[in-house]
């Protein structure tokens, strides 16, 4: 359900009048050739398209408005091959709503100490071209990321795909709709939050609905469907003896795959990227759904349990910015610690939700009772994560703000079989310890609730942030409790000042 083919990235050449037709035809030259050389690149993921030299205020403007208009168009190159007077730009960024990359980059990468002559430098300026354009995005306090660097690095590429992925997400959260199903776990806070502020600021919109919208999908399900969606299970999965056909539990399962049809139909008829649920609210549920969230994450849609939006938008967020990539993102949530001192880590879980995506091997299909809520056992997948590095984030409502935060960490694998733990399990080891990332976070007023990901980087959540105006701030190995202290501190005052009324 996420294409990034789709989209398109915008390659904006700055320069001017000053330097003769000639030259303006050789920029426009050495900026096709950089627009085929990023399209040539399999590690860019989004398409990129040439435009043609801006050089005057009009024709800037006009760009700029037809970036705006564009449904394809997720964001703009930014790139001064020579010099462009950057009053030329105001106009232009003034109306700009589409976030853009500053690209510090030269033609040309080396010196040619030989024949370097009046001409070349003519034609070779981005390192002072920029800074004029580099000048004009700061006195207008234009959020942008600058990336700097050679165009054929690796780091470069990496660094622009990385900025790529983060605008296609933010591109599908503008419009997107997340269904909230039962409303919030009654009276936990951290799930609340203004609905009108989030889509104020990043786009989405949350709406509530009856579990009886729902049902009414589901019942509408046929035995056929069933007959089919189970069959798939059964290939899939190792399937546990009692779900088994003529297991005295194949009911529960068959009703497992009702509710997935059921909810797929219903998120396809609302054009939903996200939802929540409830545990506390599945009227006309028989069970509360477990595979079903497992298997609709790992085709792309948001989740968040216990009515949690923000995290259920965070995770179709990251699902779009790790589409094609290597490694599974999930709604996580820190659930059970092991603190032996020199060992301490992090037993991630939930009830049930946690995205197929992240399974390291076969998952087993499983039914377990829930020993909450009050409904029939839940069919649910149960598996391993991969070890390897990874990442924790959230976004929560401060009440004046919202904030990102982010917390590296590494997923080991555990020491010892866990037989009869019912649920798919990552255990890691926060950065920098579990200690100071455990403080760090719960100082931040870190959630419960996360989206987890072996896919999306710590960059990938600072692009976004920026784009979005967020407030963002990553627990990593260079984090101390002092300075995270201060952090704080600064940045209530930073964000009062910024934000304004
Ligand atoms: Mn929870």
């Amino acid at each position: 359900m996420i294409q990034l083919k789709e989209l398109e990235v915008w390659f904006i050449t700055g320069s001017q009048h000053l330097y003769g037709e000639k030259t303006l035809k050789q920029v426009a030259a050495n900026s096709q050739a950089i627009t085929q050389a990023l399209n040539d690149r399999d590690e860019i993921s989004i398409r990129v398209v040439f435009k043609p030299v801006l050089t005057s205020p009009d024709a800037i403007l006009d760009l700029c408005l037809e970036a705006n208009r564009s449904p394809q168009c997720i964001g703009l190159i930014m790139w001064m091959h020579t010099f462009s007077p950057a009053k030329m730009w105001i106009s232009g960024l003034n109306v700009l709503k589409k976030p853009f990359v500053h690209l510090h980059t030269q033609f040309n990468r080396d010196i040619p100490w030989s024949t370097i002559d009046m001409n070349y430098m003519n034609l070779n300026q981005s390192a002072h071209g920029d800074r004029e354009f580099g000048f004009i995005c700061s006195r207008m306090r234009l959020a942008r990321k600058v990336i700097v660097g050679f165009w054929q690095d690796p780091d470069v590429l990496d660094r622009l795909d990385t900025w790529m992925r983060a605008a296609s997400a933010w591109h599908d959260a503008q419009g997107a709709k997340i269904a909230r199903l039962g409303d919030n776990m009654r009276e936990v806070a951290v799930t609340e939050g203004d609905k009108v502020g989030a889509q104020m600021q990043l786009g989405y919109s949350v709406n509530g609905y009856s579990l009886g919208n729902l049902t009414t999908y589901i019942r509408a399900i046929s035995e056929a469907e069933v007959d089919r969606l189970v069959a798939e299970y059964d290939t899939q999965y190792n399937v546990a003896n009692p779900l088994r056909s003529h297991g005295p539990k194949r009911a529960s399962l068959r009703e497992a795959a009702r509710i997935e049809l059921g909810l797929r139909a219903f998120l396809d008829a609302g054009d939903f990227k996200a939802f929540t649920n409830t545990f506390e609210n599945l009227e006309g549920l028989a069970q509360l759904p477990g595979i079903a969230v497992q298997r609709l994450m790992a085709d792309g849609y948001g989740f968040g349990a216990e009515g949690d939006w923000k995290t259920a938008a965070l995770v179709r967020a990251m699902k779009v910015m790790s589409a094609g990539l290597d490694g599974g993102t999930s709604f996580m949530e820190d659930y059970t610690y092991h603190l032996e001192p020199s060992a301490m880590k992090v037993l991630g879980a939930h009830m049930l939700e946690i995205c197929a995506s992240l399974a390291s091997e076969q998952p087993s299909l499983e039914i377990h009772p829930l020993s909450i809520g009050d409904k029939e056992d839940p069919v649910r997948l149960v598996f391993n994560v991969p070890p390897g590095p990874g990442i924790n984030a959230s976004i929560l409502d401060l009440g004046n703000r919202f904030r990102m935060l982010g917390n590296q960490v590494d997923v080991v694998a555990p020491a010892e079989p866990a037989p009869h733990l019912p649920v798919a399990r990552a255990v890691w080891i926060p950065r920098p310890d579990l200690k100071r990332a455990a403080a760090a976070w719960i100082l931040a007023g870190g959630p419960h609730h996360t989206c987890f990901s072996q896919a999306v980087t710590a960059e990938h959540l600072e692009d976004f942030s920026e784009m979005a105006g967020l407030e963002f701030l990553l627990i990593d190995d260079n984090t101390t409790l002092p300075q995270f202290k201060k952090e704080l501190r600064w940045n209530e005052v930073y964000y009062h000042a910024a934000y304004g009324f």
